[in-house]
């Protein structure tokens, strides 16, 4: 994929993805400053996939962690750890309102015994949001990862450039060791 920057004498020059963030030199003289990767992409108009579809698709093709590295000491290991992040949860709301309880009344009153059938629909509580929730695998040996403080976790996903995507969409999401 090839982007275009263009120069204030208008010529326009492509950049590839290495040239982000780079400048180079317009045969006018003037120095043209390439913007960074997520500007260009911006630019063009690419949609930049959510870090929730690209972990989603990562987790199903099986190809987390990336690194076959401790995350924290940098050693070879097999050793994984699970830690769950929850983005987003499910907020649970009872209909119990004085608005809802006024509105079963006039209904009541309109439709008289139809709404005591009703009536158990509208006790249902209502679900708003949904959850988004992972369990993510981490790669840490088994020395690191017998003692990880909340903060360490939060360090050792933002290790992995797709989680810290995550938590960077999510800054208040839910940090917990699995196994
Ligand atoms: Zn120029
Ligand atoms: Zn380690």
């Amino acid at each position: 994929m090839s982007y275009e920057v263009r120069c204030e004498c208008g010529k326009a020059h492509a950049v590839g993805v290495a040239d982000a963030g780079a400048s180079l030199r317009c045969p006018c003289g003037r120095t043209v400053d390439v913007p960074p990767l997520h500007l260009l992409r911006a630019s063009a108009g690419e949609q930049v996939v959510s870090p929730v579809i690209q972990i989603q698709a990562m987790l199903l093709n099986d190809e987390l962690p990336e690194t076959p590295d401790c995350v924290n000491c940098g050693c070879r290991t097999d050793h994984l750890m699970r830690v769950s992040v929850v983005c987003e949860r499910v907020t649970i709301e009872n209909q119990t309102s004085g608005r809802d309880a006024l509105l079963g009344c006039a209904l009541f009153g309109l439709l008289g015994g139809l709404v005591l059938f009703k009536a158990g629909v509208f006790a249902r509580p209502l679900e708003r949001g949904h959850e988004i929730s992972f369990v993510l695998p981490v790669r840490a040996c088994e020395a690191c990862a017998s003692d990880r403080s909340p903060a360490a976790l939060r360090r050792d996903l933002c290790a992995t450039p797709v989680y810290a995507a995550l938590l960077r969409r999510y800054p208040n999401a839910l940090i917990a060791r699995v196994s």
